[in-house]
């Protein structure tokens, strides 16, 4: 997408926060201009709305603007497919990350209908890491989003159909077929599905963070890292892998890095540690609870955290907070209909199948997988594979691609 757009809000506007937070996650890069802090773009705004002040107001390059526009008008207005063709597919993948795409390569290949529902931007979580080094085939290393591209690019070859900015709402058995209900209300059926919904980022669930998402705490350096050039502070919270990685990714845009672990030690690899200890911005306090968020404006002006052995309560004035507790499964679509783990991961037999016939699992979602993207790619062909052996078992899969 190379659509560049200018966001003209103010951050006590949660009309402002939810369009960025859905440019954020449609992976759309945007400037953000601040019109308490800038009278000129006040003045912009209120000419471009015929004298009033309607926020948040959407520049796009053509020259053309969008005010105080609904999620769905955004996304039409980014030219993404919200709707599928049809309303019948042999196959519907729910999840567009690693484990989908390669499901809708595997079944295109093999001539199954097949349709892709993505409830933000395709490519997953994989997507938003900056740099990969451990997938197969890429010895130098490569870029998440580029990796992800290519099985985009792989999945359009093969005339995947590829929804994005659509979630799917549930999923339930009726007259023999799966039915799938999206958010925006459509309802596809099929022979047979595949969840790939993968996870995200866990919250504290302490008071002030909800409000104060994308204004002052976040959950992805490489997205909103670049925001913070020149910050004299930011804070990551967390102390496993992805915290202290995104944290050194941080390095490059602020004078200080403060950790605020919860636990008495850090959780990450020891290369990682070393690294992180070897550099003197860096400054790791253990045993630091976090326990309020507070805003000024709006935007994030304290985090509160508690020392759990002595009891002391600290403030800090951070310019940012990036988040990085660990995931949570994206499964409360499912909850009540397919068995899941105790964490509410996807629960399969050998096949991948889950306890709904005919529905299969693969990658981060399912329960025992082990959250990394070679085996999400290796799980979303292996489920593909199964859910095929099942369709042919119903006699419902096209006759050529049985003898592959
Ligand atoms: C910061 C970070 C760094 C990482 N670095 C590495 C690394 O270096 N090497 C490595 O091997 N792995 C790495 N991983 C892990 C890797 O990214 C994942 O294992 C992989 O992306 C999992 O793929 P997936 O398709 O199962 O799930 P995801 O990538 O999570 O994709 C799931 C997709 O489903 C969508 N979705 C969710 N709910 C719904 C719904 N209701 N309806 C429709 N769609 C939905 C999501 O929006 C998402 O796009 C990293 C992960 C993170 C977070």
């Amino acid at each position: 997408m190379t659509e560049k757009l200018t966001v003209y809000g103010a951050p006590w506007c949660p009309d402002c926060r939810r369009s960025k937070q859905f440019l954020g996650e449609m992976r759309v890069p945007y400037d953000w201009v601040d019109i308490d802090q800038n009278p000129e773009a006040a003045e912009f705004v209120r000419e471009k709305n015929d004298g009033k002040q309607i926020i948040p107001t959407i520049v796009f390059s053509d020259g053309s603007f969008l005010a105080e526009p609904g999620n769905d008008e955004l996304a039409r207005k980014l030219g993404l497919t919200m709707k599928a063709e049809r309303s019948f597919y042999d196959l519907v993948i729910m999840g567009g990350g690693p484990a989908g795409l390669t499901s809708a390569i595997y079944a295109a290949r093999e001539g199954l209908d097949c349709l892709v529902i993505e409830k933000s931007a395709l490519g997953g979580q994989a997507a938003v890491t900056e740099r990969i080094d451990n997938y197969p085939g890429f010895p130098d290393g490569i870029a998440g989003n580029e990796l992800t591209d290519r099985f985009i690019q792989q999945a359009r070859r093969y005339e995947v159909e590829l929804l994005s900015a659509v979630g799917v709402q549930s999923v339930r058995r009726q007259d023999g077929y799966l039915v799938t209900a999206t958010e925006t209300g459509e309802e596809y059926r099929s022979h047979a599905g595949i969840v790939a919904t993968g996870s995200r980022y866990r919250r504290l669930g302490v008071p002030g963070e909800e409000d104060l998402i994308g204004a002052g705490i976040h959950f992805c350096a490489t997205c909103d890292g670049p925001f913070y050039k020149g910050a004299d502070e930011l804070v990551v919270i967390g102390g496993g892998n992805s915290a202290l990685e995104e944290g050194l990714f941080l390095t490059q845009f602020a004078d200080r890095i403060r950790f605020l672990v919860r636990s008495s030690e850090l959780r990450a690899s020891a290369l990682l540690q070393e690294k992180a200890r070897s550099k003197s911005m860096i400054e790791i306090m253990t045993d630091t609870q976090v326990t309020e968020f507070r805003a000024k404006g709006g935007k994030l002006d304290a985090i509160v955290a508690k020392n759990i052995s002595t009891g002391e309560e600290q403030e800090f004035h951070p310019q940012g907070a990036f988040v990085f507790i660990g995931l949570t499964p994206n499964t409360g679509f499912l909850e009540g209909t397919v068995e899941l783990d105790q964490w509410g991961f996807v629960a399969t037999d050998a096949t991948l199948q889950s306890s709904l016939p005919g529905l299969f699992a693969s990658g981060d979602v399912r329960a025992g997988s082990t959250k990394q993207l070679a085996s999400a790619a290796g799980e979303g062909a292996t489920a593909l594979i199964m859910a095929r052996q099942y369709l042919q078992q119903l006699g419902d899969v096209p006759a050529h691609t049985q003898a592959s």
